[in-house]
């Protein structure tokens, strides 16, 4: 089956998709992206991503490709091409093409926009054996709460994780806090059972999926705070999780070797995971 990928206007082999190299996302990292959930045929929190995709390229001030309406299509007719069931839409949009000059082009552009998606195994209710994270010094700039292509600084993070044996990296302050993963947002839960994660500011991006997942936390009546909480803490605390649209809910059993709480799957992050697979079910179906 062919794989497409969307260009430009256009629906093409993904094998061969392709930016010109002049491209301002290619040159300077001056764009955005977005990545969907999907699973079981239905696109997770759509509608906020869209918002948050919006909101990246006006804190930028890039154009918007296509009206929000045209963009939904492309989404579902990506899907449809794709036959994608579980996994990602991924879109990005770019300042556009124009002759390399780190100031915006004198006369406007288009701006360039390029969808692709992802299949994955079907994310199940059950949250698995829990996940390494490695902490890793926060060295990104002060507007992480733009969703830019500019991700060299959480790619190294990664890197270094994966290279110590963890899946992830915790992205760890000048005070000593843990910001947020290098693609995820982080959560603990103190052994006073206090649900905490940081607040939303420019230091971390806002999480379409930490943001469902805080109402479904007030649903179930957890004491949820927002606030800094440091490494130690953290490493102290009885059960840690990531979240993200991709991961959904995903538990932390190590942080830089140290076992959190008992080193096994705690009952919060495995009922919110439970609780998030559900939500996701109960969306529209697309394809
Ligand atoms: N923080 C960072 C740095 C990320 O890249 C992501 C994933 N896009 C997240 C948090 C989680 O955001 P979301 O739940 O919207 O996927």
């Amino acid at each position: 089956m062919a794989r497409y990928a969307y260009v430009n206007g256009r629906y093409v082999d993904h094998r061969e998709a392709m930016v010109h190299v002049e491209d301002r996302g290619y040159q300077l990292a001056d764009g955005v992206y977005e990545v969907v959930g999907v699973r079981d045929g239905r696109l997770i929190d759509e509608a906020l991503h869209l918002d948050r995709l919006d909101r990246s390229l006006s804190e930028l001030r890039i154009a918007q490709p296509v009206p929000r309406a045209t963009l939904k299509f492309i989404i579902r007719e990506l899907m449809r091409r794709n036959r994608l069931r579980d996994g990602l839409v991924y879109m990005q949009v770019t300042r556009g093409v124009a002759r390399r000059d780190h100031a915006f082009p004198g006369t406007p552009v288009k701006p360039a926009l390029v969808l692709t998606t992802k299949n994955s195994k079907r994310a199940e209710a059950d949250a698995g054996p829990g996940i390494a994270v490695k902490s890793q010094p926060d060295i990104r700039w002060q507007r992480c709460d733009i969703k830019t292509v500019g991700l060299l600084a959480n790619v190294l993070a990664k890197q270094a994780a994966r290279e110590n044996g963890a899946y992830e990296a915790w992205l760890i302050d000048r005070q000593g806090n843990v910001t947020e993963g290098a693609s995820t947002n982080a959560w603990i839960v103190t052994k006073g059972g206090e649900l905490v994660t940081r607040a939303t500011d420019n230091g971390i991006l806002a999480g379409i999926t930490r943001h469902t997942l805080k109402s479904l936390a007030g649903d179930l009546q957890l004491k949820l705070v927002e606030r800094p909480f440091s490494l130690a803490e953290a490493k102290a605390a009885q059960e840690a999780f990531i979240t993200s649209a991709t991961s959904f809910v995903t538990p932390v059993v190590r942080i830089d070797g140290d076992v959190v709480g008992d080193g096994k799957v705690g009952p919060v992050a495995r009922r919110l995971r439970e609780e998030y697979v559900r939500f996701a079910a109960a969306g529209e179906a697309v394809t």
